[in-house]
C-alpha cells in the first residue's frame, strides 16, 4: 500500500486519481495485515485498488466526474466496492473517468483529462488512455494500483483496456449488482475489473460479481471460481471470426493482429468458423439513442435540490436550468437533448421504438451463433490505437462515437466481453483483441483469454 501511495504521488501528472485516499488505505491495510495473521484473511488481503468515481463510497467524495454533483459525499457504499472490501481489499483513492461516464477518451471529466502511460516511439505527445474508465486503465497500466474497478456501458472497461496494454473484463448484465453505482444508461451500464493480467481479473471479478436483492436485474446464480478457468485447455472450442467486424478501412496492423489471435487460439486447439451478425452496422447507430434516452431520465435526478450543486434562481424552475446549465459538461448536455427528443411524443416510434427492435435483432444475431456451437466470437478490441489528447472528436461528436463500434453490440445484447492485450501497432502502442461469450460464460473468456495474452 505504502508503495502504491508514493507511486501516485510520482505520478500525479498523469491526473488518473481524482482523490487519494492515504489514510483509509493504510488503516485498512493494517487492519488486512491482522487478518492476515490471525488467519482469517480475505480472498484480497491488503490488495492496493483504485475506484472509479462512479462507485459511491461511504464518506469518500464521488463525483462522476461531474461539476453537477459537486462535494457530494455518500452515505453508503456501492455493491461492488463493498464486496471487494469484504474480502480484504484496500482502497487507495477514486479514478478519473468520463463525465457520468459518457466518452471515449477521459476528455469530458470536469476534472480534466488523464494521460495515458504509452508513448508513441519517439513522440512526446501525450495520448489518452481511452474512456469513460481511462483513470482506472491509466493507473493500472502505470502500476499506480494492481487493479481498478470500473463499469462499461459502451465500451469503457474494454477500451481503456486496449489502449493501455490491460485487462479489462465486462461481465454479462446481472453479473455484478449496479447498486450505488451512478447510472448513465441502466439498461447497459455493468461493473467490471481492469487488471494487468487475465489471471488478476479473475480474481476481482469474483469478488465483485453476485447477486444483490438491491439491484432487481442482477442475476440470482452462482459465481463460479474464476481463477479456476485459467490454463483450462481450450482445445475443440468453436471460436467465431464475425465476418460483419471486417470493415472497410480496417488498419492492416488491426486486420494483422486479429488472424495473429485467431492463429494462436487454433494452435491452443480451438476450431475457427466464419459466423455473420447481420445487423452489425445498426448497433453503433442504435446505442447513440438507446443510451442517451436512458441517459436523459437518469440525469433528471439532477435538479440542484437532491445532490451536490445549487444556483439560484427567482423561482425552481430557473434552480433547475440554472444548476443544469453550469453543472453539467457539453457531451453530457448533448446526451440529455438527443434523448429527451428520442423519447418525445411524436418522435418516440420512429426513434427509441425503433432502436428497442435493432437491439432485439442484435441480440438475435449472437443468440443465432450461439446456438450453432460457437463458444466465444473473436474480434478487435478498438479501430485504432490510442490517439493524442484534442486528436478526435472535436468538431465531430461522431468521430469520437466510432470507437465503440466493436464494443457496443455486446452491451446492446447484455453479454460478457474482455479485452486482452495483444500486440503493438507500428508506432509501438498497444491493441487489444476482444473475445464475446455466451451469457454468464466468463469462465470460457478467462480461459481464451489467457491464451492470447
Ligand atoms: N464511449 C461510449 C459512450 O460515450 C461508451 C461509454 C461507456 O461505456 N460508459 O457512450
Amino acid at each position: 500500500t505504502d508503495a502504491h501511495l508514493s507511486a501516485i504521488e510520482k505520478a500525479r501528472v498523469l491526473n488518473a486519481f481524482v482523490m487519494e485516499t492515504p489514510d483509509q488505505a493504510r488503516a485498512m491495510a493494517r487492519e488486512a495485515d491482522s487478518k492476515i495473521a490471525k488467519g482469517d484473511a480475505g480472498p484480497l488481503a491488503g490488495i492496493p485498488l483504485g475506484i472509479k468515481d462512479l462507485f459511491a463510497t461511504k464518506g469518500v467524495r464521488t463525483t462522476a466526474c461531474s461539476k453537477i454533483l459537486g462535494n457530494f459525499v455518500p452515505t453508503y457504499e456501492s455493491t461492488v466496492t463493498s464486496q471487494l472490501w469484504r474480502d480484504g481489499a484496500v482502497m487507495l483513492g477514486k479514478l478519473n473517468n468520463d463525465e457520468f461516464a459518457m466518452g471515449s477518451a477521459n476528455e469530458t471529466s470536469c476534472f480534466g483529462p488523464v494521460g495515458n502511460p504509452w508513448r508513441r516511439e519517439g513522440s512526446n505527445t501525450t495520448l489518452v488512455p481511452g474512456g469513460s474508465s481511462g483513470g482506472s486503465a491509466s493507473a493500472v497500466a502505470a502500476l499506480l494500483c494492481m487493479g481498478a474497478t470500473a463499469t462499461d456501458t459502451g465500451g469503457s472497461i474494454r477500451q481503456p483496456a486496449a489502449f493501455t496494454a490491460t485487462v479489462g473484463i465486462k461481465p454479462t448484465y446481472g453479473r455484478c449488482s449496479r447498486w450505488g453505482i451512478v447510472a448513465f444508461a441502466s439498461s447497459l451500464d455493468q461493473a467490471g475489473p481492469i487488471a494487468r493480467s487475465v489471471r488478476d481479473a479473475a480474481m476481482l471479478l469474483r469478488s465483485m460479481a453476485g447477486h444483490d436483492p438491491k439491484d432487481t436485474t442482477s442475476v440470482d446464480i452462482p459465481v463460479p471460481d474464476y481463477e479456476a478457468a485459467i490454463g483450462k485447455s481450450v482445445k475443440g472450442m468453436k471460436i467465431g471470426i464475425p465476418r460483419e467486424y471486417r470493415l472497410d478501412g480496417m488498419p492492416a496492423e488491426i486486420e494483422k493482429l486479429w488472424s495473429e489471435g485467431a492463429a494462436w487460439l487454433k494452435a491452443a486447439g480451438a476450431e475457427l468458423v466464419e459466423v455473420s451478425l447481420p445487423h452489425t452496422k445498426y448497433a453503433l447507430p442504435a446505442y447513440y439513442i438507446v443510451a442517451p434516452a436512458e441517459a436523459s431520465s437518469n440525469l433528471a435526478r439532477y435538479d440542484g435540490v437532491r445532490y451536490g450543486l445549487r444556483e439560484q434562481g427567482k423561482n425552481i424552475i430557473e434552480l433547475y436550468e440554472n444548476t443544469r446549465a453550469e453543472g453539467f459538461g457539453a457531451e453530457v448536455r448533448r446526451r440529455v437533448m438527443i434523448g429527451t427528443y428520442v423519447l418525445s411524443a411524436g418522435y418516440y416510434d420512429a426513434y427509441y421504438l425503433r432502436a428497442q427492435k435493432v437491439r432485439t435483432l442484435i441480440k438475435k444475431d449472437f443468440e443465432d451463433c450461439f446456438a450453432k456451437g460457437v463458444d466465444a466470437i473473436l474480434t478487435p478490441a478498438t479501430p485504432s490505437a490510442a490517439f493524442g489528447i484534442g486528436e478526435k472528436g472535436g468538431a465531430d461528436p461522431v468521430e469520437m462515437y466510432l470507437n465503440d463500434i466493436f464494443t457496443v453490440t455486446v452491451n446492446m445484447a447484455g453479454l460478457p466481453g474482455i479485452a486482452v492485450p495483444a500486440g503493438k501497432d507500428t508506432q509501438g502502442l498497444p491493441l487489444g483483441l476482444q473475445l464475446i461469450g455466451r451469457p454468464f460464460d466468463e469462465e470460457t473468456l478467462f480461459s481464451l483469454g489467457e491464451v492470447i495474452e
